[in-house]
């Protein structure tokens, strides 16, 4: 119960990687919202939280509509008083229009930017005030490890999560004096409904012929990054940039040749 009397929001928790990062959160005792565009989905969150022993509530979030970044982080902090974990975990990514600097519209290509920059600027400007009054908090956000290795396709995702890595590094720098700490986590293929449906089975399999750990990660793998980040045990460590990727991109470029 690393997190007791903590009070953290999870962006997009009703699937994946922010399903199991919610789950994961209460298990350890913090009281979690869920910022969700359905209430619906976020109370069967709730309840499977609440018949575990954890506590859980519903915050209204709509990425579409961008004053909810700011409204669901003020709601939580106007219930409880405070904000301590916030996990930026929603990211946005069209597959079909988002493509390479050749064929991306630039139309697209700034929705997307702007559509996955404020999902942690505006949260994290809205949670940082109230942290700073309340004597600090960790912030986590889902970047990809396309943000560290450039990428064939998805021109507009790679970069967007780039910059959110260096707001990462800004916010951490920047914040620091206020005991905020700011990480980022890098998932590599993560068996979600969002990369099944992206990838192809050829896809998948060349992937993973570079994986040296040889499996697609879990929305686990990241839950338990984003746990470390939001307790004491992480409390030396901020603007850290974590690839959670079975350390895809980190070995020789023959790998994949010898390696079957
Ligand atoms: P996922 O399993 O598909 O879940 C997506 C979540 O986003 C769902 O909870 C969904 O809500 C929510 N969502 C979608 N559109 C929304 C909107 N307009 N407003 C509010 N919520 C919305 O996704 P995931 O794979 O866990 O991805 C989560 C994060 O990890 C993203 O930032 C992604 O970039 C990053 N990531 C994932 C991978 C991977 O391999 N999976 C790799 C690198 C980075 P509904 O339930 O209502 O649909």
């Amino acid at each position: 119960m690393k997190l007791k009397n903590k009070v953290a929001l999870v962006t997009a928790a009703t699937k994946g990687i922010g399903l199991a990062s919610a789950e994961k959160l209460a298990e350890n005792g913090a009281l979690v919202y869920i910022g969700a565009r359905s209430e619906e989905l976020a109370k069967e969150v709730i309840k499977s939280i609440e018949e575990n022993g954890g506590r859980a509530k519903f915050v209204y979030f709509n990425a579409r509509e961008a004053q909810t970044y700011t409204a669901m982080v003020e709601e939580v902090i106007e219930n409880e008083g405070k904000i301590d974990i916030l996990v930026n975990n929603y990211g946005g990514h069209d597959v079909k229009l988002d493509k390479t600097i050749i064929d991306t519209n630039a139309e697209h290509y700034f929705y997307e930017v702007i559509n996955n920059l404020q999902s942690v600027f505006l949260t994290s400007q809205t949670a940082i005030k109230s942290m700073m009054k309340t004597g600090g908090g960790s912030i986590i956000n889902i970047s990809t490890i396309g943000s560290a290795v450039p990428d064939l396709s998805g021109i507009a995702y790679c970069t967007s999560k780039a910059a959110i890595n260096s707001l990462t590094q800004n916010i951490a720098v920047q914040c620091a004096k206020y005991n905020i700490r700011c990480n980022a986590v890098l998932p590599g293929f993560i068996a979600t409904k969002a990369a099944l449906e992206n990838m192809s089975e050829e896809f998948i399999q060349t992937f993973l012929k570079h994986v040296p750990m040889n499996r697609p990660g879990k929305p686990e793998d990241i839950a338990n990054a984003v746990l470390f980040f939001a307790t004491e045990d992480s409390s030396y460590l901020t603007g850290e940039i974590m690839e959670v990727a079975g350390a895809f991109g980190k070995f020789t470029p023959m790998y994949g040749d010898y390696v079957k």
